[in-house]
């Protein structure tokens, strides 16, 4: 008859005789020290090298585990098929919850408290969706002139709404509330980093769209200047 207890034992007992105990361990630990790294890192492309690197070595755990077993595999799929669910999870869910951890990380204020019309501005451009969600604007203490949005917040450094005039800043506001509205649309390793208005743009088909939702909105000419001072 099926026991977990039993199931757990020579789960145990497989792993341990095949030598690749060491090993499993030290992958399952650098999963979850590149996972630590994902969640903390800032720039855009050591968050996705190190939660593709975290997947990796999951995964490389789990095909050590499974290559290792001798008895009933029931177990395996098990841990496996709970893995497969967490990660997806993860993976679907976090870049949504993601600008929690930002807010809390960048000390972020609503802007509400130190200027009334850039929220008032967002929310008029919710009103005209068919499906309006609430997104919210944040400022944060940085002297480095900055914009970005991530899952329901669009985040301004107290350095850009110092440089911005009010037109411009409005271009932002609509091209950030732009990608956050179209955030099903954005590729998935993009959606793990931030999306950021740089003064840089790429030749990015959605950086392109995001910029002509905001100059209809406001102006070609804010969003160019705007671009210009973040140069
Ligand atoms: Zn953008």
């Amino acid at each position: 008859m099926f026991s977990i207890q039993d199931e757990i034992g020579c789960y145990m007992a497989c792993i341990s005789g095949s030598g690749l105990l060491p090993i499993i361990s030290a992958s399952v630990l650098l999963a979850l020290l590149l996972f630590g790294s994902y969640l903390g890192a800032k720039g855009p492309k050591v968050r996705i090298y190190s939660f593709t690197a975290a997947q990796l070595c999951m995964l490389i755990s789990i095909g050590m585990v499974v290559s290792s077993m001798h008895c009933s595999r029931m177990l395996s799929i098990e841990i496996y098929t709970a893995y497969a669910i967490i990660s997806t999870v993860l993976i679907l869910f976090l870049p949504r919850i993601y600008y929690i951890v930002l807010i809390r990380r960048y000390g972020a204020r609503p802007i509400a408290e130190i200027m009334e019309w850039p929220q008032a501005f967002v929310d008029s451009l919710g009103k005209m969706e068919k499906s309006p969600g609430t997104r919210e604007v944040y400022y944060y203490d940085s002297a480095v002139p900055r914009a970005f949005a991530s899952g329901k917040a669009i985040f301004l450094s107290m350095g850009l709404l110092e440089i911005m005039e009010k037109n411009e800043l409005k271009a932002i506001l609509a091209h950030e509330a732009w990608h956050l509205r179209h955030n099903t649309r954005t590729p998935l390793l993009r959606q793990l980093s931030m999306i950021t208005f740089t003064g840089n743009r790429s030749e990015n088909e959605l950086e392109i769209m995001a910029d002509i939702f905001a100059a209809e909105l406001v102006s070609k000419n804010a969003v160019e200047s705007a671009r210009i001072k973040l140069g």
